[in-house]
C-alpha cells in the first residue's frame, strides 16, 4: 500500500493514472500534478468515473527543483512516476534526491535545445542515487521500456549470447487526420528528424534521416513500411547485453506522414532553434505543436492496431536460434478502457507496471538502472494480467534476414 505521485498530465499520463487506480492494492494513494491543473481534475473525473476511485491533483512547474520539493513533501509518495517531457527529467530527478524517493521515467533526458537522445546526463547521478539509497528506473515505457524487458527476457531464457537485435515497431492504426502524432508532438518530430544510428560490430553506424527503409511483416497486420531510426534504448542495451553484434530500431511511417515531415521541414517548421517574430522569440517546433492536434485527443475515432517487438539471433547451446517476442495492442479496446489510444497506453501500462515493480520489491537496488538490468520475469508476467499481454515465436524465419 503505497502513495504514487505522477507528474505530467498528458495522453500518457492520462493512462498511467487510469492504470494505478485500477491497482489500489498496491497504489492506495494517487497524487497527479502537472502544469495545468484542470488536465490533472479532467483525468481525475474520468478516473473516478470509469473506476470509483478518487484522486488528487495538483498545480507544478516541473522545471523548478523547490516546487518539485514542496510538492513531493506535502504528497510524501514512495515514488514520483515522470510521464512530463524529457526536459524535466533532472529536475524531477533532483528533487527526488533530495527528497529521497524513487524516480521512474519512460524517456531520456533532452536539453530543449539540442536533440540528443542519450543517457549520459541520466548515468551521471548513479552515484548520487546510490548514496540516498533510492532507485531510479530509466525508460520504462514501450520503447525504451518493454522493448528492454523482452530483450533481457530472451537473454535469461532462450539465449546464451544474443547476437542481433532488431526491435521492430508498427503503427497501423488510422487516427483519420491528414496529418498528427501519437505523442508529443515536439518529442517525436525531433526523434525523426535526427540522423538514423544503429549498432554494428561495436560502432555505431549513422545513416541520413529516414534514409534506410524496407518492408517489414508485422503479425495481424501485414507488411509495413519501416525506417530504420535511432532509438534511445539502443545505448543501454548494447552497454548491458553482452556479445551484441548487431542492435538495430525499425519504425512505420505511413506515405502521408512521411510527406506533411517533408514540407514541414523543408519550410524549416521542424528547428528546434528561437527565431524572432513580431518581435518576441519562438521556437518553430514549439509553435507548430500549439497547432497540431493532441495526441491524448486521438482516441475516439482510431481503429487498427500496434506492435511492437525484439527479433533476436543469437546461439543457445552452441547452435543458432531465432526469437521473436512481440505484443500487439488495438486502438478501439484502449479507448474504450481509459479513453485514450495505443501509443499512449503501451507507454503508461509499463511506466505503471515498473513503479509496481519497486513498490513491491522485485526491482530493487539503490542506483540508477535501466529496466533491462532488473529481473524481467514479474515485469513480463504483470504485462499479461495490465493489458499488454505477449505472444513468441520459437526459430522464426526472421522476414529481414538480410539485415544480418
Ligand atoms: P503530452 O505532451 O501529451 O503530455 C506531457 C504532459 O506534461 C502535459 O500534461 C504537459 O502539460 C506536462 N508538462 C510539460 N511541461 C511541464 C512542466 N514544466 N511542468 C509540469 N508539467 C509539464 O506527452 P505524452 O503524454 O505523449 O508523453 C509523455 C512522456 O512519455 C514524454 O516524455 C514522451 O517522450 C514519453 N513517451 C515515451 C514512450 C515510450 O514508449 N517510452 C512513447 C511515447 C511517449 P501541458 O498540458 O500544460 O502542456
Amino acid at each position: 500500500m503505497s502513495k504514487v505521485l505522477i507528474i505530467g498530465a498528458g495522453g500518457v499520463g492520462n493512462v498511467v493514472a487510469h492504470k494505478c487506480a485500477m491497482n489500489s492494492e498496491v497504489f492506495s494513494e494517487i497524487t497527479l500534478a502537472s502544469r495545468r491543473k484542470i488536465k490533472c481534475d479532467e483525468i481525475a473525473a474520468e478516473v473516478k468515473q470509469r473506476t470509483g476511485v478518487e484522486i488528487s491533483t495538483a498545480q507544478v512547474d516541473a522545471d523548478n527543483v523547490p516546487e518539485l520539493v514542496e510538492l513531493i513533501n506535502k504528497v510524501k509518495p514512495a515514488i514520483v512516476i515522470n510521464v512530463a517531457l524529457p526536459y524535466q527529467d533532472l529536475t524531477i530527478m533532483d528533487a527526488c534526491l533530495e527528497t529521497k524517493v524513487h524516480y521512474l521515467d519512460t524517456a531520456n533526458y533532452e536539453p530543449i535545445d539540442e536533440a540528443k537522445f542519450e543517457y549520459s546526463w541520466q548515468w551521471a547521478y548513479q552515484e548520487r542515487f546510490k548514496e540516498a539509497g533510492i532507485t531510479a528506473v530509466l525508460g520504462c515505457g514501450f520503447d525504451p521500456g518493454v522493448t528492454g524487458v523482452f530483450t533481457a527476457f530472451a537473454q535469461k531464457h532462450q539465449f546464451d549470447e544474443i547476437h542481433f537485435l532488431d526491435i521492430v515497431d508498427c503503427n497501423a492504426g488510422d487516427h483519420g487526420k491528414a496529418f498528427a502524432t501519437n505523442f508529443n508532438p515536439e518529442i517525436n518530430i525531433r526523434e525523426i528528424t535526427q540522423n538514423g544510428k544503429f549498432w554494428e560490430k561495436g560502432a555505431w553506424v549513422e545513416t541520413k534521416p529516414l534514409e534506410i527503409h524496407k518492408p517489414i511483416e508485422y503479425p495481424n497486420i501485414g507488411p509495413r513500411e519501416s525506417y530504420l531510426l535511432y532509438h534511445e534504448e539502443l545505448e543501454s542495451l548494447v552497454k548491458n547485453i553482452p556479445h551484441m553484434k548487431r542492435a538495430r530500431f525499425w519504425m512505420t511511417f505511413g506515405q502521408e506522414y512521411i510527406k506533411h515531415l517533408e514540407v514541414l521541414q523543408n519550410v524549416g517548421m521542424t528547428r528546434i532553434d528561437p527565431i524572432i517574430y513580431e518581435g518576441k522569440e519562438i521556437v518553430p517546433l514549439q509553435f507548430l505543436k500549439a497547432v497540431l492536434p493532441e495526441p491524448s485527443e486521438l482516441g475516439e475515432n482510431y481503429e487498427g492496431q500496434t506492435s511492437i517487438g525484439c527479433q533476436l539471433k543469437g546461439l543457445k547451446d552452441g547452435k543458432e536460434k531465432t526469437y521473436y517476442v512481440y505484443n500487439n495492442c488495438d486502438h478501439a479496446e484502449v479507448y474504450k478502457e481509459v479513453g485514450g489510444q495505443a501509443v499512449a497506453y503501451t507507454t503508461g501500462v509499463p511506466a505503471m507496471i515498473g513503479a509496481m515493480m519497486v513498490l513491491k520489491g522485485e526491482w530493487s537496488g539503490a542506483g540508477v538502472y535501466n529496466v533491462e538490468e532488473f529481473n524481467p520475469d514479474p515485469f513480463m508476467h504483470q504485462l499479461n494480467v495490465q493489458g499488454l499481454p505477449w505472444k513468441e515465436e520459437f526459430n522464426p524465419i526472421l522476414p529481414h534476414e538480410d539485415y544480418y
